[in-house]
Protein backbone atom coordinates (compact mmCIF):
# COMPACT_ATOMS: atom_id res chain seq x y z
CA UNK A 1 0.00 0.00 0.00
CA UNK A 2 1.20 3.70 -0.75
CA UNK A 3 1.58 6.20 2.46
CA UNK A 4 2.71 9.68 2.15
CA UNK A 5 4.44 11.41 5.47
CA UNK A 6 3.92 13.93 6.87
CA UNK A 7 6.68 15.57 9.79
CA UNK A 8 6.13 18.58 11.62
CA UNK A 9 8.61 19.72 14.18
CA UNK A 10 8.52 22.49 15.81
CA UNK A 11 10.08 23.52 19.36
CA UNK A 12 7.32 21.78 22.04
CA UNK A 13 6.22 18.83 20.13
CA UNK A 14 7.32 16.66 16.73
CA UNK A 15 4.72 15.15 15.01
CA UNK A 16 4.46 11.97 12.47
CA UNK A 17 1.76 11.20 10.72
CA UNK A 18 1.16 8.67 7.56
CA UNK A 19 -2.04 8.99 5.24
CA UNK A 20 -2.96 6.52 2.59
CA UNK A 21 -4.25 7.35 -0.83
CA UNK A 22 -7.37 8.64 0.41
CA UNK A 23 -6.20 10.81 3.45
CA UNK A 24 -7.24 8.41 5.90
CA UNK A 25 -4.69 8.51 8.93
CA UNK A 26 -2.76 4.99 9.02
CA UNK A 27 -0.50 6.11 11.48
CA UNK A 28 0.43 9.03 13.81
CA UNK A 29 2.60 10.00 16.50
CA UNK A 30 2.90 12.78 18.80
CA UNK A 31 6.53 13.32 20.49
CA UNK A 32 8.33 15.80 22.39
CA UNK A 33 11.24 17.39 20.84
CA UNK A 34 13.07 18.44 23.89
CA UNK A 35 15.70 20.34 21.99
CA UNK A 36 17.09 16.86 20.14
CA UNK A 37 14.72 17.43 16.70
CA UNK A 38 17.28 14.81 14.98
CA UNK A 39 17.09 12.21 16.88
CA UNK A 40 13.42 12.72 17.99
CA UNK A 41 12.55 12.36 13.74
CA UNK A 42 15.17 9.60 13.31
CA UNK A 43 13.33 7.61 16.45
CA UNK A 44 9.76 8.96 15.78
CA UNK A 45 10.36 7.98 11.73
CA UNK A 46 11.83 4.25 12.67
CA UNK A 47 9.05 3.18 15.31
CA UNK A 48 6.31 4.43 12.72
CA UNK A 49 8.04 1.96 10.45
CA UNK A 50 8.03 -0.47 12.91
CA UNK A 51 3.76 -0.07 13.35
CA UNK A 52 3.49 -0.06 9.97
CA UNK A 53 5.19 -3.40 9.63
CA UNK A 54 6.61 -3.35 6.11
CA UNK A 55 2.91 -2.76 4.67
CA UNK A 56 3.02 0.83 3.62
CA UNK A 57 5.75 1.92 1.28
CA UNK A 58 6.10 5.88 1.33
CA UNK A 59 5.26 7.03 -2.37
CA UNK A 60 6.27 10.73 -0.55
CA UNK A 61 7.18 13.11 2.12
CA UNK A 62 6.42 16.87 3.33
CA UNK A 63 7.63 18.60 6.01
CA UNK A 64 6.38 21.74 7.93
CA UNK A 65 7.29 23.62 11.14
CA UNK A 66 10.14 25.70 12.68
CA UNK A 67 12.18 22.66 12.38
CA UNK A 68 10.67 21.98 8.53
CA UNK A 69 14.15 22.43 6.31
CA UNK A 70 16.44 20.33 8.69
CA UNK A 71 13.62 17.52 9.01
CA UNK A 72 13.57 18.03 5.19
CA UNK A 73 17.02 16.87 4.71
CA UNK A 74 16.60 14.09 7.43
CA UNK A 75 14.37 12.41 6.09
CA UNK A 76 14.61 13.00 2.07
CA UNK A 77 11.21 15.34 1.97
CA UNK A 78 9.53 15.72 -1.41
CA UNK A 79 7.93 18.91 -0.23
CA UNK A 80 8.52 21.77 2.44
CA UNK A 81 6.04 24.00 3.38
CA UNK A 82 5.27 26.75 6.26
CA UNK A 83 2.75 25.46 9.41
CA UNK A 84 -0.03 28.29 8.00
CA UNK A 85 -0.39 26.31 4.45
CA UNK A 86 -0.59 22.91 6.06
CA UNK A 87 -2.91 23.95 8.43
CA UNK A 88 -4.80 25.26 6.00
CA UNK A 89 -4.67 22.49 4.00
CA UNK A 90 -5.70 19.81 6.76
CA UNK A 91 -8.59 21.83 7.63
CA UNK A 92 -9.90 22.29 3.92
CA UNK A 93 -9.66 18.31 3.78
CA UNK A 94 -11.94 17.64 7.00
CA UNK A 95 -14.20 20.63 6.73
CA UNK A 96 -14.45 21.59 3.00
CA UNK A 97 -15.33 25.54 3.03
CA UNK A 98 -13.56 26.41 6.29
CA UNK A 99 -13.57 30.12 7.07
CA UNK A 100 -11.18 30.46 10.33
CA UNK A 101 -8.96 28.42 11.80
CA UNK A 102 -8.15 28.96 15.14
CA UNK A 103 -4.66 27.02 15.97
CA UNK A 104 -3.45 26.69 19.36
CA UNK A 105 -0.16 24.46 19.98
CA UNK A 106 2.68 24.19 22.77
CA UNK A 107 4.09 27.71 22.44
CA UNK A 108 2.23 29.98 19.55
CA UNK A 109 -0.85 30.27 18.85
CA UNK A 110 -2.06 31.71 15.25
CA UNK A 111 -5.10 32.35 13.12
CA UNK A 112 -6.14 31.96 9.74
CA UNK A 113 -8.19 33.07 7.55
CA UNK A 114 -9.57 31.46 4.16
CA UNK A 115 -12.05 33.03 1.61
CA UNK A 116 -13.29 29.64 -0.85
CA UNK A 117 -10.30 28.03 0.07
CA UNK A 118 -7.60 30.04 -0.17
CA UNK A 119 -5.71 31.88 2.64
CA UNK A 120 -6.39 35.32 2.81
CA UNK A 121 -5.15 36.55 5.45
CA UNK A 122 -3.20 35.25 8.85
CA UNK A 123 -1.68 36.33 12.27
CA UNK A 124 0.58 34.56 14.52
CA UNK A 125 1.64 35.43 18.28
CA UNK A 126 4.62 33.99 18.94
CA UNK A 127 5.95 36.57 22.15
CA UNK A 128 2.37 36.26 24.72
CA UNK A 129 2.79 33.10 26.50
CA UNK A 130 -1.12 33.27 28.02
CA UNK A 131 -3.28 30.68 26.48
CA UNK A 132 -0.54 28.23 24.70
CA UNK A 133 -0.62 24.77 25.65
CA UNK A 134 3.00 25.19 27.56
CA UNK A 135 0.95 28.06 29.93
CA UNK A 136 -1.99 25.53 30.54
CA UNK A 137 0.57 23.08 31.41
CA UNK A 138 1.94 24.93 33.73
CA UNK A 139 -0.76 26.04 35.66
CA UNK A 140 -2.59 22.38 35.63
CA UNK A 141 0.57 21.18 37.48
CA UNK A 142 0.77 24.24 39.57
CA UNK A 143 -2.98 23.22 40.69
CA UNK A 144 -2.31 19.20 41.09
CA UNK A 145 -4.48 18.97 37.98
CA UNK A 146 -3.62 16.46 35.16
CA UNK A 147 -3.44 18.30 31.86
CA UNK A 148 -6.08 15.84 31.03
CA UNK A 149 -8.80 16.96 33.29
CA UNK A 150 -8.25 20.31 33.38
CA UNK A 151 -10.78 21.46 30.63
CA UNK A 152 -13.49 19.24 32.44
CA UNK A 153 -12.49 21.51 35.97
CA UNK A 154 -13.52 24.69 33.89
CA UNK A 155 -16.92 22.33 32.72
CA UNK A 156 -18.41 21.75 36.09
CA UNK A 157 -18.39 25.74 36.77
CA UNK A 158 -21.28 27.40 37.64
CA UNK A 159 -19.84 31.08 38.09
CA UNK A 160 -16.68 31.20 36.33
CA UNK A 161 -14.51 33.93 37.68
CA UNK A 162 -12.91 37.03 35.57
CA UNK A 163 -9.37 36.32 35.41
CA UNK A 164 -7.05 38.71 34.22
CA UNK A 165 -5.64 37.54 30.75
CA UNK A 166 -3.71 40.30 29.30
CA UNK A 167 -0.46 38.18 29.34
CA UNK A 168 0.87 35.34 31.35
CA UNK A 169 2.59 37.11 34.33
CA UNK A 170 -0.84 38.80 35.09
CA UNK A 171 -3.33 36.03 34.51
CA UNK A 172 -1.04 33.46 37.20
CA UNK A 173 -0.83 36.26 39.90
CA UNK A 174 -4.34 36.85 39.05
CA UNK A 175 -4.96 33.14 39.64
CA UNK A 176 -3.61 32.71 42.70
CA UNK A 177 -5.29 35.89 44.16
CA UNK A 178 -8.53 34.51 43.68
CA UNK A 179 -7.36 31.23 45.16
CA UNK A 180 -6.57 33.24 48.43
CA UNK A 181 -10.07 35.13 48.55
CA UNK A 182 -11.38 31.13 48.06
CA UNK A 183 -12.71 30.68 45.25
CA UNK A 184 -13.28 27.36 43.70
CA UNK A 185 -11.07 25.68 41.31
CA UNK A 186 -13.62 24.91 39.00
CA UNK A 187 -14.83 28.42 38.94
CA UNK A 188 -11.25 29.74 38.31
CA UNK A 189 -10.03 27.19 35.71
CA UNK A 190 -13.25 28.39 33.82
CA UNK A 191 -12.83 31.82 34.67
CA UNK A 192 -9.01 31.27 32.84
CA UNK A 193 -10.37 29.39 29.71
CA UNK A 194 -12.43 32.72 29.32
CA UNK A 195 -9.37 34.85 29.88
CA UNK A 196 -7.43 32.78 27.44
CA UNK A 197 -9.79 33.09 24.59
CA UNK A 198 -10.70 36.90 25.36
CA UNK A 199 -6.54 37.42 25.10
CA UNK A 200 -6.59 35.48 21.93
CA UNK A 201 -9.10 36.94 20.39
CA UNK A 202 -7.59 40.59 21.56
CA UNK A 203 -4.68 39.94 20.19
CA UNK A 204 -4.09 37.46 17.13
CA UNK A 205 -8.27 37.14 16.01
CA UNK A 206 -7.93 41.22 16.07
CA UNK A 207 -9.37 43.23 13.42
CA UNK A 208 -10.25 39.76 11.52
CA UNK A 209 -13.21 39.00 9.97
CA UNK A 210 -14.09 35.43 11.85
CA UNK A 211 -16.80 33.11 9.75
CA UNK A 212 -18.07 30.09 10.13
CA UNK A 213 -17.59 27.35 9.84
CA UNK A 214 -15.21 27.67 12.13
CA UNK A 215 -12.10 24.69 13.18
CA UNK A 216 -9.88 24.77 16.73
CA UNK A 217 -7.24 22.76 16.20
CA UNK A 218 -3.64 22.42 17.85
CA UNK A 219 -2.75 20.67 20.87
CA UNK A 220 -4.90 22.69 23.18
CA UNK A 221 -8.18 21.89 21.39
CA UNK A 222 -8.53 19.36 23.50
CA UNK A 223 -9.53 21.26 26.33
CA UNK A 224 -12.80 20.88 26.38
CA UNK A 225 -12.98 24.18 28.71
CA UNK A 226 -11.03 26.18 26.05
CA UNK A 227 -13.88 24.80 23.41
CA UNK A 228 -16.95 25.70 25.77
CA UNK A 229 -15.00 29.53 26.12
CA UNK A 230 -14.30 29.89 22.19
CA UNK A 231 -18.27 28.81 21.65
CA UNK A 232 -19.05 30.77 24.16
CA UNK A 233 -17.31 34.24 23.26
CA UNK A 234 -18.13 33.34 19.19
CA UNK A 235 -21.44 33.06 19.88
CA UNK A 236 -21.38 29.63 17.85
CA UNK A 237 -20.31 26.35 18.07
CA UNK A 238 -16.16 25.64 16.99
CA UNK A 239 -15.63 22.51 15.09
CA UNK A 240 -12.89 20.51 16.64
CA UNK A 241 -11.58 17.36 13.93
CA UNK A 242 -10.88 14.10 15.33
CA UNK A 243 -6.91 14.87 14.73
CA UNK A 244 -6.48 17.87 16.09
CA UNK A 245 -2.99 17.73 17.42
CA UNK A 246 -0.97 16.41 13.95
CA UNK A 247 -2.50 18.92 11.56
CA UNK A 248 0.47 20.60 10.39
CA UNK A 249 1.89 17.20 9.57
CA UNK A 250 -1.46 15.89 7.88
CA UNK A 251 -1.24 19.03 5.76
CA UNK A 252 2.13 18.33 5.04
CA UNK A 253 1.51 15.15 4.15
CA UNK A 254 -1.57 16.05 2.07
CA UNK A 255 0.81 18.41 0.06
CA UNK A 256 3.46 15.52 -0.03
CA UNK A 257 0.70 13.38 -2.19
CA UNK A 258 0.48 16.73 -4.35
CA UNK A 259 3.66 16.19 -4.98
CA UNK A 260 4.19 12.46 -6.00
CA UNK A 261 1.22 13.16 -7.97
CA UNK A 262 3.21 15.53 -9.98
CA UNK A 263 6.79 13.63 -9.84
CA UNK A 264 6.17 10.05 -9.79
CA UNK A 265 9.00 9.68 -7.10
CA UNK A 266 10.09 10.24 -3.81
CA UNK A 267 13.11 11.51 -1.97
CA UNK A 268 12.61 9.72 1.36
CA UNK A 269 15.26 8.10 2.39
CA UNK A 270 13.29 5.28 4.30
CA UNK A 271 12.39 4.02 7.94
CA UNK A 272 15.94 2.87 8.98
CA UNK A 273 16.90 6.56 9.55
CA UNK A 274 17.95 5.72 13.06
CA UNK A 275 20.89 3.98 11.19
CA UNK A 276 21.87 7.61 9.55
CA UNK A 277 24.58 9.52 11.47
CA UNK A 278 23.40 13.12 11.20
CA UNK A 279 25.78 16.15 12.54
CA UNK A 280 25.10 19.85 12.38
CA UNK A 281 28.31 22.41 12.99
CA UNK A 282 28.30 25.78 12.60
CA UNK A 283 31.10 29.09 11.79
CA UNK A 284 30.94 32.48 11.95
CA UNK A 285 31.34 33.58 8.64
CA UNK A 286 34.28 36.92 8.53
CA UNK A 287 33.50 37.87 4.89
CA UNK A 288 31.76 40.84 6.10
CA UNK A 289 30.19 42.79 9.06
CA UNK A 290 26.95 40.73 8.55
CA UNK A 291 29.21 37.92 10.92
CA UNK A 292 26.54 35.60 9.53
CA UNK A 293 26.05 32.26 11.69
CA UNK A 294 26.38 29.68 9.24
CA UNK A 295 25.17 25.92 9.73
CA UNK A 296 26.76 22.65 8.08
CA UNK A 297 24.80 20.00 7.77
CA UNK A 298 26.34 16.16 7.51
CA UNK A 299 25.15 12.95 6.92
CA UNK A 300 27.19 10.06 7.63
CA UNK A 301 30.50 12.52 7.40
CA UNK A 302 29.91 13.49 4.31
CA UNK A 303 28.77 17.20 4.29
CA UNK A 304 25.17 17.62 2.59
CA UNK A 305 23.31 21.33 3.40
CA UNK A 306 24.73 24.46 4.49
CA UNK A 307 22.19 27.69 5.41
CA UNK A 308 22.54 30.57 7.28
CA UNK A 309 24.92 32.80 5.03
CA UNK A 310 22.84 35.81 3.95
CA UNK A 311 24.88 36.49 1.08
CA UNK A 312 24.99 32.68 -0.79
CA UNK A 313 29.23 32.66 -0.03
CA UNK A 314 28.54 29.05 1.59
CA UNK A 315 25.90 27.32 -0.52
CA UNK A 316 27.09 24.04 -1.96
CA UNK A 317 27.26 24.27 -5.45
CA UNK A 318 26.47 20.09 -5.42
CA UNK A 319 23.28 20.28 -3.49
S1 LIG B 1 28.07 34.79 4.57
FE1 LIG B 1 28.16 36.55 3.18
S2 LIG B 1 26.88 38.11 4.16
FE2 LIG B 1 27.32 36.57 5.73
S3 LIG B 1 29.20 37.33 6.77
FE3 LIG B 1 29.88 35.96 5.15
S4 LIG B 1 30.26 37.30 3.42
FE4 LIG B 1 28.99 38.45 4.86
Amino acid sequence: MKGFLGVDVGSVSTNIVVLDESGQLLAESYLRTSGRPIEVVQEGIYDIGQELAGEVEIAAAGTTGSARYLTSMIVGADVVKNEITCHAVAASKVVPGVRTIIEIGGQDSKIIILRHGVVTDFAMNTVCAAGTGSFLDQQASRLLIPIEEFGNYALKSKNPVRIAGRCAVFAESDMIHKQQLGYNTEDIIAGLCEALVRNYMNNVGKGKEILEPIIFQGGVAANAGLVQAFNSYLNTEVIVPPHYGVMGAIGAALLAQEAYAKKGRTNFKGFSLRDIEFVTTSFECKGCSNACEVVQFFQNGELIARWGDRCGKWELQTA
